[in-house]
This record gives C-alpha cells, sequence and structure tokens, in this order.
C-alpha cells in the first residue's frame, strides 16, 4: 500500500501562536465580546472555534461599539486604523505579528530617507494593505509574478521590501528583474520572508520530489498555505492540492499514487492534519514517515496588556 511522507516544521508559527492565545487571553480576562479586525488569522477552523467562544469577527472598526475591546490581527494594521481606534476611545489589544512589525518598521526608514519603495507582495492580501498605510504614495505594490508592471516617478533612490509569506524563490526572481530595471535598487536589513514561510517551504520542496501528489492543509485566503502549494508543484511533486479540511480532500486524487505528501499552513492547527492522516490511512496510507528539515523555538510574548497570564 501507499506512504505518507510528512513535512516538518508545519502549521502553527510563533506569529499564529501568539495572535490566537491574545484572543483567548482577553476572552478570560474580560469576558464576551471581544472584537476581532478581520481574520486574527487566516484559518476557517480557528475562526469559528473563537467565534463560538465570544470573539466577533469584524471587517472596520466601525463596526465596533464606542468603549469596546478590539484586537488588531496577525496580519497588522495601517496607522489609520490604529489613530481611528485611539480617536474612538476603543481599548486596542495589537496582535500583529512582530515579523510583520519589521517591515512596517523598514518601510517608515525607508521613506523617511526619500526612497521610493516597491513592496513585493499580493496587493489584496491585509498584510500588504497595512504595510502600504506606513508611507502611502512612497509604496508601490508589485505583484511577485508580474514585476515589470510597477511604474516609478524618476529621480528618488529606489528600495524594496516584501510580504512575510511569499515563495522564496519567485520574491528573488522578482527581486532579480527589478534590480535589472532599477539598477541601485537598495535591500532591506534582512529578508523579510518570516522564518516560518522559509522553513515550511523548504520542507515541503524537500518531499514533494518523492510524490505523486501533495496535500496541504489551509485556507484558501492564506498566503503562505498557497506558496506550499506553489512550491511543491515547483520541486516536482506530481499534483498539489489545498484542502481547507480533511472534508476537501478527493480519494480521486489517489489514484496510482504511491507516496502522499503532507504539510499544513503557518495558521493550521495541528489536529486539522491528524484528520487527514486518518483518512489517509483509511485509504490504504498509514505508513507516515516524518521528514524534518529544521526545529523551530521561537515563541513571542503577549502584547502589552495581556502579557501577564496568571492573572
Ligand atoms: Fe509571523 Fe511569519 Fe507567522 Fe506570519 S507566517 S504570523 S509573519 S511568523
Amino acid at each position: 500500500m501507499g506512504r505518507v511522507l510528512l513535512a516538518a516544521p508545519r502549521g502553527y508559527c510563533a506569529g499564529v501562536e501568539r495572535a490566537v492565545v491574545t484572543v483567548e487571553e482577553a476572552l478570560r480576562r474580560y469576558g464576551p465580546p471581544v472584537y476581532v479586525r478581520r481574520q486574527i488569522v487566516h484559518n476557517t477552523f480557528v475562526v469559528g472555534d473563537l467565534t463560538r467562544r465570544g470573539a466577533v469577527f469584524v471587517e472596520e472598526l466601525d463596526e465596533v461599539p464606542d468603549g469596546g475591546l478590539v484586537i488588531f490581527s496577525a496580519h497588522g494594521v495601517s496607522p489609520a486604523v490604529r489613530q481611528d481606534a485611539e480617536r474612538r476611545g476603543l481599548r486596542a489589544v495589537d496582535a500583529t505579528c512582530p515579523l510583520v512589525t519589521k517591515v512596517h518598521k523598514e518601510a517608515v526608514r525607508f521613506a523617511e530617507a526619500g526612497h521610493q519603495i516597491l513592496l513585493i507582495g499580493h496587493a489584496e492580501h491585509e498584510e500588504v494593505e497595512g504595510t502600504l498605510g506606513e508611507a502611502p504614495g512612497r509604496i508601490h505594490v508589485v505583484d511577485p509574478a508580474r514585476p515589470d508592471d510597477v511604474r516609478l516617478p524618476e529621480g528618488a533612490p529606489v528600495s524594496w521590501l516584501s510580504q512575510t509569506t511569499l515563495s522564496v524563490d519567485e520574491t528573488m526572481g522578482a527581486v532579480a528583474r527589478l534590480r535589472e530595471r532599477f539598477p541601485g535598487l537598495i535591500d532591506p536589513p534582512s529578508d523579510d520572508i518570516c522564518y516560518a514561510s522559509q522553513n515550511r517551504q523548504e520542507a515541503v520542496a524537500a518531499i514533494a520530489p518523492r510524490c505523486e501528489l501533495v496535500i496541504v492543509v489551509g485556507s484558501a485566503n492564506s498566503s503562505n498555505s498557497q506558496r506550499l502549494v506553489d512550491v511543491a508543484l515547483g520541486a516536482g511533486a506530481g499534483a498539489a492540492h489545498l484542502v481547507d479540511r480533511v472534508g476537501d480532500a478527493d480519494e480521486l486524487w489517489l489514484e496510482g499514487v504511491e507516496t502522499v505528501g503532507v504539510s499544513s499552513g503557518a495558521s493550521v492547527p495541528e489536529h486539522l492534519v491528524g484528520e487527514l492522516l486518518d483518512w489517509l490511512a483509511g485509504h490504504g496510507y498509514a505508513d507516515t514517515t516524518p521528514v524534518t528539515l529544521a526545529e523551530e523555538t521561537l515563541t513571542f510574548s503577549l502584547p502589552p496588556g495581556l502579557r501577564d497570564r496568571s492573572r
């Protein structure tokens, strides 16, 4: 029968763990309702679970009543949103991942130095929306697949930044092309693609050449999960699919498949992977081999105001 190669690291990263615990801790301390602007992390199960426990997910702050407690998601917000919360007297708790905050700070520094900033990322993603707000008019979003589309005013120094969850290879390809177009292109102090995205991509790339099929657990709006599918295909997997939950998996995918690769995005609780492994075992893929490329030990402390969890 068939076998499973289980990529590691996979699943929760330090930023997601912190964001989810932030909502849980706010609910424990203050009781429902706790408002959360946008999905705290891009995972349908996590959002559904927290909703049942009293979190109220809203698109914008005008849906939060005066005096309400609102949490900003792991993807970050623009300064305008923070100012709006302050102006409204809302009690705001910021669950922005510190690695996203790092990109915001780089954007501010480059903007203060008078640069035009190329932000490689997906324009519709909340993280990009938040970073853009740090220097409106100076930041230009570059789709990683279309680096030739961007147009810049002449004369100013040009630097680049990126969304934290992109594919490393695609981003570096875009940077190389941008450097041809803008020869003085200034690099950020360090890569913006976060350790968790890189580790999960490397792990899936390691198993993909040995797999006729790779299944990635993750929600459709999760950037890093989608990139894992792209990386699996690019690294030689016969096919690769994203499933929100095991119910989305199709047994037709297993036809003629000897080895199935499994991974999950950074916002995916591990029990959803367990359900997929059970399903695969039930279809003759009970032999599971972990393939571990890195050990992750990073943790982030909770946002100010929630740090003392014993209260
Ligand atoms: Fe932070 Fe990276 Fe996790 Fe996003 S994927 S929350 S940037 S650690």
